[in-house]
């Protein structure tokens, strides 16, 4: 291999060109051929080559090879002249293509191709030669053309008489002549020399250089060249051009597709004038087609097709279709395309190589994006539907629904009641939504970030959400959503939320459904032998640990306790717990708590049997649980028997200037241990019920949240330790179970050497943990985070993708100080975080145990977890 110049038949099968000093196309040429499949015989030009001849032209540097090439390839020969870029996108000048036909010539060529066929390819060649080294204007030619048209009264020029053909060569000729002020070039090498150094110059020009630097190409991008033996496309026998895709793009099965246009060479004919023909008797016949498909007019092309697409799969390892032309019934390829393919197609596409040995099975998990599996697991809008968008906003939860707008949960439920589809449009949502939130099949906020409790809930619940769509104005009082540009949305009108874009979508677009068997569980179970970290799931309810079981996790990562007395038929009781004057009112309160709770525990380790679950202890400042309008204090009050001038003021009491850094987690536990005891409690008989019933026993985890300091997990667990040594006399068993934290404050962080000592595990909570390190309130952010993104002072939302010098500096201090006090410490991150790639690939580099997401995102995180590992 010359540095140079090679020969594209030269090039051994174990040797694969750098794109970078051949281009892609020649690169991929020459591994056609090494695959012996019909490629043109030709030559490349490096580089380097064509840079030294944009300097000095081509006749310094090639000169004898040119004038070998025509010698050594016979009368009749015409070539082709086809820049290769490094990267396609970059672009680059159009090929010339029938280079070498001169008056001497003519003959020869006319015996292959007869004569009108010539006089059109030389008419073409002097309009292109014209065109591209002598910068004349195409229009010109056109204009000729389109005049003998008109003279001969024809529809088109397919059908102008041979006399015609001859007056356009004659004049396209002396069209040349009064431009250039010279004769069309009667010497091939002297064609090919001149177009090779248009080419090369051409490279270097202002605009060249403009249009690919603005497709992120280096200011020093080079230009290789190739030069190959024309297919003609024209002639006896079928001939003509094509090109042909064997995939399906949007489910990644076998399927043929394509153009086929007879008696036309190159591309670009397939773009013109002429309707081009179908490639399978199928296709056209179901387009009410009458023009013969290819596989009608050559049905060995198609096969031979089929069969070298086969051959480029195994040998280059991805499907590819293909530029072709057909002379005489003989194929040639022009390029191999790679196949283009939707998300869903790409893991189809990925498994079926690996299963046909082209790609070992590590190749096909690290081909696919893991963020792209949501595609799988949600309803689409398919992407050939028309959008009318009106509001946009945070993509918080994906997948896309339709449904009619409500602006309340109970009419959400009314709607389901009914079997409507409901859109819960709110300002923003609050924990009582939860229940409307079930019964919506979408939710969009106006205001809220990623971590919301709107986001968190919807993602949880696999539901789509927009949040943040500060664009969106809602007017509650004509019960209307008013877009930024006026158009408003009444009650009950059909919306569409895209979750997957951010997007909010008049009307009822269509829908492709989720797809969770085939190409998906078997990738997916590779994903499962190939990774090391564990994945488990965010799951608070019965339904979240059915969703997760489906999508086969290690366990729950994540309970949120406080999510089980936002139910109907608890908030009453938990709100007169927390509205209790004594310790023993609150007792009572709980003791009607506590049976629940033990159902839910009950529920939740029989639907997980075998894996570990992990409960936290109550979260959140108790005010959150309290009702906020009149109304619904009244009711209290009322089913309370005091007077609801007690019930308002209880709640003001228990109101915080900043909740978040308030009386919640652990401190609620310090303060007001019976919660906790009761909590306890329930998730003990819980345990001692079902591991008496099931073979399979649970050990409980139990998590305390918001710890900041060693002496409120000693003063948790020692009540902790005292309700299991009761349970366990009470009911004469013996339980095991494990006693962590959740590291989620930043001085938890930096004591965790401390903290390991009476914790069995940690999980970083980064939610809280990223709020804390930044100042930044989580439920705040999403109003100014599109500025902070835009304007660069973040690269990502930090909500959303881990902060990894920061956050992830205080995570790899705690992991690293917990260790060294506790090699055993489990260590695991249960924040949002937890289903994002880049962070679980974090969690992986610092030796972490598992991560816990949603369990819709359980599937992304097993197949990123596998990526970590390879
Ligand atoms: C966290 O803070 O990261 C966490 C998992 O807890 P929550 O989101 O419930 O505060
Ligand atoms: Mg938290």
């Amino acid at each position: 291999i010359s540095d140079d110049h090679i020969r594209l038949h030269d090039v051994p099968q174990d040797c694969i060109l750098a794109a970078a000093r051949w281009g892609a196309r020649g690169a991929r040429l020459a591994q056609l051929a090494a695959l012996g499949l019909p490629v043109p015989r030709g030559l490349l030009l490096s580089t380097e080559l064509t840079a030294r001849i944009a300097e000095d032209g081509a006749a310094t540097h090639l000169v004898g090879d040119l004038s070998d090439v025509f010698a050594s390839l016979g009368d009749a020969v015409l070539l082709s002249l086809r820049a290769s870029p490094p990267k396609a996108e970059w672009g680059g000048p159009e090929a010339l293509l029938n280079i070498g036909i001169t008056d001497d010539r003519l003959p020869a060529l006319e015996a292959r191709v007869g004569r009108p066929g010539a006089l059109e390819l030389y008419f073409r060649l002097i309009e292109g030669y014209a065109t591209m080294v002598e910068g004349l204007d195409p229009e010109d030619f056109e204009n000729l053309m389109a005049d003998q048209v008109k003279y001969w009264s024809v529809a088109s020029e397919g059908e102008l008489p041979e006399e015609s053909r001859e007056t356009l060569v004659d004049q396209a000729k002396a069209l040349y002549l009064d431009e250039v002020g010279e004769p069309f070039p009667q010497n091939p090498a002297a064609q090919l020399s001149a177009a090779v150094d248009a080419m090369a110059r051409g490279w270097n020009g202002i605009s060249a250089r403009i249009l690919r630097e603005s497709h992120g190409a280096p200011t020093d991008a080079g230009l290789a060249l190739i030069v190959q033996r024309m297919a003609l496309g024209i002639g006896q026998g079928v001939c003509g051009a094509g090109v042909v895709h064997l995939v399906d793009e949007r489910t990644g099965t076998p399927a043929v597709s394509g153009r086929f246009l007879p008696q036309a060479q190159g591309y670009d004919a397939l773009m013109g004038m002429r309707t081009p023909h179908l490639i399978t008797r199928e296709t056209r016949e179901a387009a009410r087609q009458s023009a013969p498909s290819l596989e009608e007019l050559a049905p060995e092309a198609l096969t031979d097709l089929k069969a070298h697409s086969a051959t480029v799969a195994a040998g280059l390892g991805d499907l590819h279709g293909f530029e072709f032309t057909l002379e005489g019934g003989d194929l040639w390829l022009l390029d191999a395309l790679l196949s283009p393919r939707s998300a869903r197609g790409a893991v189809r596409i990925a498994t079926d190589l690996a299963r046909n040995g082209a790609i070992t099975r590590d190749a096909a998990l690290l081909r696919i994006e893991p963020r792209t599996l949501i595609e799988h697991l949600h309803p689409q809008i398919d992407s050939r539907a028309p959008r009318d968008v009106f509001g946009s906003g945070l993509p918080a939860s994906p997948g896309a629904a339709t449904g009619r707008i409500v602006f309340s949960p109970e009419e959400a439920m009314q709607a389901e009641a009914q079997g409507d589809n409901a859109v819960l449009v709110r300002m923003e949502t609050s924990p009582e939504d939860i229940r409307g939130m079930h019964s919506a099949c979408a939710v969009l906020t106006v205001r809220g970030g990623m971590t919301s409790h709107a986001a968190v809930i919807a993602r949880g619940l696999g539901l789509p959400c927009v949040v943040g769509a500060g664009d969106l104005r809602l007017d509650l009082r004509n019960r209307l959503v008013i877009s930024h540009d006026g158009r408003s949305f009444a009650e009950g009108s059909l919306i569409t939320i895209d979750g997957t874009r951010g997007e909010v979508l008049a009307g009822a677009p269509e829908m492709i459904q989720p797809e969770l068997d085939g190409a998906f569980s078997t990738l997916m179970s590779w994903a499962d032998q190939a990774r090391e970290m564990g994945v488990r799931a965010n799951a608070d309810t019965p339904q979240d640990a059915r969703v997760a079981r489906g999508f086969k996790v290690d366990g729950i990562g994540l309970c949120r306790t406080e999510h089980m007395f936002f139910h109907e038929d608890r908030i009453t009781s938990m709100r007169e717990m927390i509205l209790a004057d004594t310790v023993e009112d609150r007792r009572r309160a709980l003791a009607t708590l506590l049976p629940m709770q033990r159902d839910d525990f009950v529920e939740l380790f029989d639907i997980m049997r075998g894996l570990p679950v992990c409960i936290r202890l109550l979260d959140p400042p108790l005010h959150e649980f309290l009702p906020h309008s009149r109304e619904e204090m009244h009711d209290l009050a009322e089913a309370m028997d005091i007077p609801v001038s007690q019930v308002t003021e209880r709640a003001k009491a228990l109101a915080e200037f900043n909740p978040m850094l308030g009386k919640r987690g652990v401190r609620l536990g310090v303060t007001m241990p019976e919660i906790y005891e009761m909590q306890a409690r329930a998730i003990f008989e819980a345990a001692a019920i079902v591991n008496t019933r099931n073979l399979e026993q649970i050990v409980p985890e139990i998590m305390i949240p918001l710890v900041s300091a060693k002496r409120e997990v000693e003063l948790v667990r020692t009540k902790v330790e005292a309700v299991a040594a009761q349970v366990m006399t009470e009911r004469e068993l013996t339980l095991t179970y494990k006693l962590g934290i959740m590291v989620e404050t930043p001085r938890a962080a930096l004591r965790a050497g401390d903290l390991a000592a009476d914790s069995a595990f940690f999980s970083f909570g980064t939610n809280d943990l990223t709020q804390m390190t930044y100042g930044l309130s989580r439920d705040d952010a999403g109003r100014f985070m599109r500025d902070y993104v835009n304007q660069g002072v973040f690269t990502e939302d930090p909500f959303h993708s881990l902060d990894i010098e920061g956050v992830g500096e205080l995570l790899l201090i705690a992991a690293r100080r917990g260790r060294e006090a506790d090699p055993d410490l489990v260590l695991s991150l249960c924040g949002e975080h937890g289903g994002d790639p880049g962070s679980i690939h974090f969690c992986k580099l610092a030796g972490f145990d598992y991560v816990s997401c949603s369990p819709f995102r359980a599937p992304i995180a097993r197949l990123a977890a596998a990526q970590a590992t390879l």
